[in-house]
C-alpha cells in the first residue's frame, strides 16, 4: 500500500522490525490521520534512512508498527552548522524549521552581547526541526544545541571549521562569499547584530571569511535563510 504520512521515530529501522508508538504518535496516526490497521506509514529515525511500515496495531494510548522494506537509504546533510542568536519566540521556532528544512546538520543557539534570551527551550526546538524534517522528506534531523555563549564557543572553535560570518556592517560592499567546500559554520546576530566587540573578535578569527547579504539589512530570520541559500548553492548538496 501507498504510504503518505511520514513519521519520525526514536527507534532502530530494519526488516521485520517492531516500532512501539508512544501515546502522542499513536494520536496524531490514528485520532487525527484516521489511520488503522493494515495502514501504511514511512518511518526515519535519522540514521537508518526511511522505511515502509505497517500499523499492526492501533489503540487510543499506543500502537504498533512492523516495518517493512526501506524506501531510501540514510541522506546527510553537507557539514554545516547553523550558528544564530534567538530572536522572539516564533521567529526562532521559524529558523530552526528552515535551518532543517534548508540542510543544515547542526543548529547552534548562540547568547550574543545583544541576545535577548537568556535561555532556550532546546526540546520545543528539537520538535520543530524533527517536525520539518518529516514535511520535507529528509531522513536526517538536525541536532539543535543547547544554547552557547559566543565567546565559550569562538574559544573553542574547530580549527577546521570555517565561519561565514554575515556582516550587516558590509551591506554597502561586495563581499560574497569565497572559499572552499568542507566543514563550514554560518553566523548571523541577533535585531540588535553583533556588538562592535563581537565583530572585531570575529573579524580577526582565522577561520572566518565576512560576507554581505546584499545593500539591505535583513532581518535575522530572513538572513538565516538567505545565508542557508548561499551557501548551499556554492558548496553544499544542491548542485
Ligand atoms: N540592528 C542591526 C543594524 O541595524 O545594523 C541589524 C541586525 S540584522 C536584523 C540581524 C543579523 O542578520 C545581522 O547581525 C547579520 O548577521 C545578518 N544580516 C542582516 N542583513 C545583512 C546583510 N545585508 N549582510 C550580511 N548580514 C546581514
Amino acid at each position: 500500500m501507498d504510504a503518505k504520512i511520514r513519521l519520525y521515530v526514536d527507534h532502530p529501522l530494519g526488516q521485520e522490525q517492531t516500532v512501539p508508538l508512544d501515546r502522542a504518535q499513536a494520536h496524531y496516526l490514528f485520532g487525527v490521520m484516521r489511520q488503522a490497521v493494515g495502514g501504511a506509514v514511512l518511518l526515519f529515525n535519522g540514521r537508518d534512512g526511511e522505511w515502509h511500515a505497517t500499523i499492526t496495531d492501533a489503540g487510543k494510548r499506543g500502537g504498533a508498527l512492523r516495518v517493512d522494506a526501506q524506501t531510501r537509504p540514510l541522506q546527510m546533510p553537507p557539514d554545516l552548522w547553523l550558528c544564530f542568536a534567538p530572536i522572539k519566540k516564533a521567529r526562532t521556532d521559524f529558523i530552526v524549521e528552515k535551518a532543517a528544512e534548508m540542510g543544515a546538520a547542526r543548529i547552534v543557539p548562540v547568547q550574543t552581547e545583544f541576545t535577548n534570551a537568556g535561555r532556550i527551550q532546546r526540546d520545543r526546538l528539537q520538535t520543530h526541526a524533527v517536525e520539518a524534517a518529516e514535511q520535507c522528506g529528509g531522513t536526517y534531523v538536525p541536532e539543535v544545541a543547547d544554547l552557547y555563549r559566543m565567546d565559550r564557543l569562538l574559544d573553542q572553535w574547530p580549527g577546521d571549521r570555517r565561519i561565514m560570518f554575515c556582516d550587516e556592517a558590509l551591506s554597502d560592499d561586495q563581499a560574497p562569499l569565497a572559499g572552499d567546500p568542507g566543514p563550514w559554520a554560518i553566523f548571523i546576530g541577533p535585531e540588535g547584530g553583533f556588538s562592535d566587540r563581537e565583530r572585531t573578535r570575529l573579524r580577526e578569527h582565522p577561520a572566518a571569511v565576512p560576507v554581505s547579504l546584499g545593500p539591505r539589512i535583513l532581518r535575522a530570520d530572513t538572513a538565516a535563510v538567505a545565508a542557508l541559500t548561499v551557501w548551499q548553492q556554492r558548496f553544499g548538496d544542491w548542485q
